[in-house]
């Protein structure tokens, strides 16, 4: 533990190691809840949860969240696995807060025998109205002290479905009075006649997330309870339940969430994106989801090294996607297979070059990786370049492609544009250039310096493909700060499809596992649409920084 200053959640941790609180032990949970996909703030807490575990000898639990039967699917659950698998990370144990409905049954049992909940039958209406003010106390509710024994006989009524939704609800018994107010007698427990992913029809009354979601970590023996800030008020609840029910205790920690420039991340209004089709799916390479990311083609090691470099606040932030974005580059560029495709093409025609011969030219794949070998690319007299690397009238210090000028082609040759073909609007058709023999790359022996390289396709050897090119599904940086509906602002340009280009006829075995630097174009990668017939490349990221405000 030297390599870094520790954050603050460490520093806690590495305390409660010293003085031997729960005999040393560290045990964290990562808790979603299955009502949708997860997004990359999630993936900020995986890495802290399992994080921690890891760096002091821990453990980590995958709990799902599911006392809320309304909003969860089974689809959820398995891609939140997936996903959590994906990032490298592996659980100790997976666990469902719907296995404990019997336990917190027991302890709502619990407290009514001590004189610590009451079923409680007014309206919402009447109960939202005792509640006072954060300055005023509430009223008691008239039902507050009823017996034990009539309260226990109504709870069981209640599971027993003898009431309808909304008729009565059990509220534990803290402070009416307290500046908390979450502690004025919050509602733990509500009638709902609804169908459970798990449990089925076996309840018809269901735990408040605060009745919940500490007594779980506290029957997993979790010793350190990571959540986001919005929860710091829910601590002294949290406190509250654990001591009178003498079980035990798990300690929450708040931190920051994370929140991104020009993006949402609550899945309520992701869920909004998918099922009002602005985007195609959870996964759309668009999305800040751990799928989106994914098919986008950003690496687990990139999300781990974000989360990372972000580090731990106390206070809510806003962090620049730019800086997600670094780290994909960054670790592609030491994995990406190097490869050349024509996303705008113009023809060149080496005039000297013999019709009908074909060369195959060693490349490597990657230089910055000595283990990744080298391929073969097909060289022959036709070939694409981008039109945007030939200029008829350049600037001084142009050093791509301009009549009487020369270029390197990458791993080829040098050539020389010699003329240049026009249609009748007076467009630039075709370029007819010749080839230096002498300087073929590798073995150049023709003394001439050029400074310019610019990748090319063999045109009789290219295979067509589409390509997506991504921008922020946003138009502004804090959509929080934003009084207008997130739905607003979406840019209607985030996405640009190329649908012909050019690839170098390798890239027919790529699968979506593999990440390629297009030369000169950016981080690609192949997409899951793509089918035999019709290669789909993502563009995961620009090859720099070159998004202007
Ligand atoms: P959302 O509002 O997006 O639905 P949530 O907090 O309701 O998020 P959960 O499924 O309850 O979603 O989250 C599981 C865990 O992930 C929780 O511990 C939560 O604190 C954490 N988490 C959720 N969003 C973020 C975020 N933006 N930054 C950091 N952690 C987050
Ligand atoms: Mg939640
Ligand atoms: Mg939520």
């Amino acid at each position: 533990s030297t390599e870094k200053s520790l954050n603050f959640i460490e520093v806690i941790v590495e305390e409660d190691i010293k003085t031997q609180k729960h005999a040393g032990r560290v045990h964290t949970r990562f808790p979603p809840e299955p009502n949708g996909y997860l997004h990359i703030g999630h993936a900020k807490s995986i890495c802290l949860n399992f994080g921690l575990a890891d760096r002091y000898n821990g453990k980590t639990n995958l709990r799902f969240d599911d006392t809320n039967p309304v909003t969860e699917e089974t689809e959820y659950v398995e891609s939140i696995k997936n996903d959590v698998r994906w990032l490298g990370f592996e659980w100790e144990n997976e666990f469902y807060a719907s296995d404990y409905f019997d336990q917190l049954y027991e302890y709502a049992v619990k407290l009514i025998q001590k004189g610590l909940a009451y079923v409680d039958e007014q309206t919402s209406e009447q109960m939202a109205a005792q509640k006072g003010t954060p300055t005023e106390p509430g009223k008691e509710s008239p039902f507050r002290n009823r017996s034990v024994e009539e309260n226990l006989d109504l709870f069981q009524r209640m599971r027993n479905g003898e009431f309808p939704e909304g008729s009565r609800v059990l509220r534990a018994k803290v402070d009416m009075a307290s500046p908390n107010m979450l502690l004025r007698d919050p509602i733990i427990y509500r009638i709902k006649f609804a169908h459970h992913h798990r449990t089925g029809d076996k309840w018809c009354i269901y735990p408040m997330y605060d009745f919940a979601h500490g007594q779980s970590d506290s029957i997993e023996h979790i010793t350190h309870s990571i959540c986001t800030l919005e929860f710091i008020h829910h601590r002294p609840l949290y406190d509250w339940f654990i001591e009178k029910l003498e079980i035990f205790p798990s300690q929450q920690i708040e931190f920051a969430r994370l929140n991104l420039t020009y993006t949402v991340m609550s899945k309520r209004k992701l869920l909004q994106l998918v099922n009002e089709k602005f985007v195609t799916g959870w996964d759309d390479p668009r999305m800040p989801t751990i799928s989106g990311l994914r098919r986008r083609g950003y690496t687990p090691a990139s999300v781990r090294a974000f989360a990372e470099k972000i580090g731990v606040a106390k206070r809510d932030n806003l962090i620049d996607v730019s800086l997600l974005e670094f780290c994909v580059r960054e670790d592609l560029n030491k994995i990406a297979t190097r490869v050349m495709a024509v996303l705008d093409p113009l023809k060149v025609i080496i005039t000297n070059y013999p019709e009908g011969q074909t060369e195959e030219l060693y490349a490597e794949n990657n230089p910055e990786d000595a283990e990744a070998g080298h391929r073969t690319v097909p060289f022959s007299r036709e070939l694409y370049i981008e039109k945007e690397d030939f200029m008829e009238n350049p600037p001084k210090k142009y050093f791509r492609l301009f009549p009487g000028g020369m270029v390197r082609l990458k791993h080829a040759y040098i050539i020389r544009c010699d003329e240049v073909i026009k249609d009748a609007n007076g467009e630039v058709t075709e370029l007819h250039c010749t080839y230096i023999p002498e300087s073929k790359s590798g073995s150049d022996t023709s003394g001439i310096n050029v400074k310019g390289t610019l990748h090319w396709v063999s045109v009789p050897h290219a295979v067509e493909a589409e390509v997506r090119l991504y921008d922020r599904l946003f138009t502004v940086e804090d959509l929080a700060a934003e009084e207008r509906d997130f739905k607003e602002l979406i840019n209607p340009d985030s996405l640009q499809v190329i649908e012909k280009v050019y690839v170098e006829p390798w890239l027919k075995q790529a699968t979506t596992k593999d990440h390629f630097q297009f030369i000169r174009k950016g981080y690609f990668n192949l997409d899951t649409d793509s089918t035999s017939e019709k290669l789909i490349f993502n563009r995961t990221v620009t090859l720099k920084d070159t998004w202007t405000k």
